[in-house]
């Protein structure tokens, strides 16, 4: 997936020109003010990679076809409401905190499956997979221990009958560390500064 946040609008033109159709984008007014003047272009449609707060649960709902973002309860009731009164459904994928680290936002790998029993009741979320952003590190043995924790929680999620949703997609690397994450079962690496150069 291509990561166009920070990028004007003729970047993302080029991209679309290239084929691409589904953007990633992680602060939702750039996304509302992008979204505007690239209305002439047909199938667009944008994912939110970053992190949401409820209150703009509604724009979300609205304008988006897929959140990755997806870390808390209070959270997904907001966008399932949203989108019941808007007759939509969206795309999900729970954001996991493989590293540990205090800073990243993302559910608990020990509480994913808690948390996926609970999403079941938002019948507006289709619940695709699990994401994850690793460790930002050298040291590749850490990033790849953040790779294969994501497995692991994928693992017990399908043997949790009460679960929402299906768990195949894993969107996990970047464009420092997508080779990786392929190696250990990504299905989608979200790719910016690779593709369009540096912010
Ligand atoms: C910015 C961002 C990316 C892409 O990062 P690059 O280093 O530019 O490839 C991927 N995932 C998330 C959640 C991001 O915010």
């Amino acid at each position: 997936m291509p990561v166009t946040k920070t990028h004007p609008v003729a970047v993302l033109r080029e991209a679309y020109a290239a084929g691409e159709r589904a953007m990633g984008e992680n602060k939702v007014q750039e996304v509302v003010e992008k979204a505007t003047e690239l209305d002439d272009l047909p199938d667009l449609s944008w994912s939110l990679i970053g992190h949401l707060q409820s209150n703009k649960a509604g724009v979300v709902a609205e304008l988006f076809s897929e959140f990755q973002a997806l870390d808390s309860v209070k959270l997904a009731r907001a966008l399932d409401r949203r989108l019941q009164e808007l007759g939509r459904s969206m795309d999900v994928l729970i954001q996991v905190n493989s590293s540990g680290e205090p800073q990243k936002y993302g559910v608990a790998p020990a509480e994913v499956a808690d948390f996926a029993v609970e999403l079941a009741a938002c019948h507006s979320l289709r619940v695709r997979g699990l994401m994850t952003l690793a460790v930002f590190s050298d040291d590749t043995a850490a990033v790849a221990a953040c790779f294969r924790r994501m497995r692991d929680v994928q693992t017990e999620l399908r043997q949790t009958d009460a679960a929402a949703g299906s768990y195949d997609d894993l969107s996990m690397g970047m464009s420092g560390d997508f080779e990786l994450a392929i190696e250990h079962g990504a299905t989608t690496v979200r790719v910016g500064q690779a593709i369009f150069g540096p912010r």
